[in-house]
């Protein structure tokens, strides 16, 4: 592709279209973003849309699909640069690991080869056109490969994204595969069980233990990664882990409470309002910061305790809800849900128009507001929609210790 624009001229490969500007890599390896008018074909283009390719085909097996979007399962050493950098794809995962053409057969489509942090709502909006569609053309389960930083908020945004009737689940690696103590393979394995199980829901799998023994399956809007390096960084938050996947046996057991093969009917709803934020309040936060917002459709507080911000916050807050913000109050709290009828301070908030947002975790109630506003324009609906629970993101009541 050439591209004519700001005086000179662009050669390289068109890779996709964000906010009607084309996404171009050049030779050097930057991407630049240019108006496609600019643009004339003068080689093979990539499709923004990709289709999977299908990796192996074994008689009586499920058919899966693998979409990879990057992360540390999908990563090696540079041993240029001695970093860790994302550079297998969906492919490339299944040679690597070949004990998953024991489980399945699969559907590969590379999507993304990004470190999770990059990950943007846009993304996420591919992700679950995609995955929908592997599903209607006949995939029995889906496995997401994904950087563990921000899985749970892809994991929640595909929640509320897509009604399926079949496991989607995310899984990633705490240790890239170059090292001894990697989690890739077994991650990974676990992920292909829980894929190919009665599960009807998206979730996360990730090791449960500091053993090789488990994985737990987490449901996608009730999980979070708690620590930075352990394997067993994921926790479901609120609930019990849905399920759990037994290693090397690939048994899956899962709950009660698990969404079971079949209960929905596949749907996608691809509408979001990227234009949503989260922010912690912390002591000696000013009024001022607030102002930055102005413009936001929607804001998620992670307050303290109960739900609770600085009373000297409280008029910028009012400001902004009078101005059109949905303000939604969640907790710092890693437990519990929110109360703003015990102090005076929860009243005041009350008062100016937050809504509560119950036991949901800041994360999961910043995607939900983004898809909640990009699926309903009306205000009062809208705050309804937060507080009632859509996707198992909001328990009516909290489990005894948890
Ligand atoms: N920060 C990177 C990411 O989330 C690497 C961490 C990981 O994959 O575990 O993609």
């Amino acid at each position: 592709m050439s591209c004519e624009y700001g005086g000179k001229t662009h050669k390289g490969i068109y890779i996709t279209s964000r906010n009607d500007m084309a996404v171009v890599k050049l030779s050097s390896g930057y991407n630049i973003g240019v108006p496609p008018s600019s643009c004339t074909c003068i080689e093979q283009t990539v499709p923004s849309t990709p289709r999977s390719r299908v990796v192996n085909n074994t008689p009586g097996l499920p058919d899966l699909s693998i979409v990879s979007t990057g992360g540390t399962i999908a990563s090696r050493i540079d041993y240029r640069t001695g970093s860790v950098t994302s550079q297998f794809d969906a492919s490339d995962i299944l040679v690597a690991i070949p004990e998953l053409a024991q489980i399945a057969n699969y559907r590969t489509l590379p999507l993304a080869a990004i470190l999770s942090e990059n990950m943007t709502p846009a993304i996420w909006q591919e992700l679950a056109r995609a995955v929908h569609a592997e599903i209607r053309d006949g995939a029995t389960g889906v496995i997401v490969t994904h950087g563990t930083d921000t899985m749970a908020y892809s994991a929640a945004a595909l929640s509320f994204m897509i009604d399926t009737p079949v496991p989607i689940v995310f899984v990633g690696s705490q240790r890239s595969a170059d090292r001894p103590s990697s989690d890739n393979a077994m991650n990974a394995v676990c992920a292909a069980a829980a894929a190919t199980s009665d599960l009807g829901e998206v979730a996360v799998v990730m090791h449960a233990t500091t053993s090789d023994d488990t994985c737990a399956i987490h449901r996608g809007t009730r999980v979070r990664k708690m620590h930075t390096s352990r394997r067993n960084a994921f926790q479901s938050v609120g609930i019990p882990p849905i399920g759990s996947v037994a290693f090397p046996s690939r048994t899956v057991t899962l709950t009660p409470d698990a969404v079971k093969r079949g209960t929905h009917t596949l749907a996608l709803h691809d509408n979001l309002e990227p234009h949503c934020a989260l922010l912690q309040f912390y002591p000696g936060m000013t009024p001022d910061l607030l102002r930055a917002y102005e413009g936001y459709k929607g804001l998620v507080l992670a307050g303290t305790g109960l739900g609770h911000v600085s009373t000297l916050l409280i008029p910028a807050i009012k400001k902004l809800i009078e101005a059109g913000t949905i303000v939604v109050m969640t907790s710092q709290c890693m437990h519990g849900r929110v109360c703003d009828r015990v102090y005076d301070t929860g009243r005041d908030l009350l008062n100016t128009g937050v809504i509560e947002g119950g036991d949901m975790l800041p994360e999961a109630a910043l995607v939900k507001l983004m898809w909640v506003l990009g699926n309903v324009k009306d205000k009062k609906n809208a705050a309804e929609m937060m507080q009632a629970d859509l996707k198992g993101e909001l328990n009516r009541r909290s489990a005894h210790g948890l």
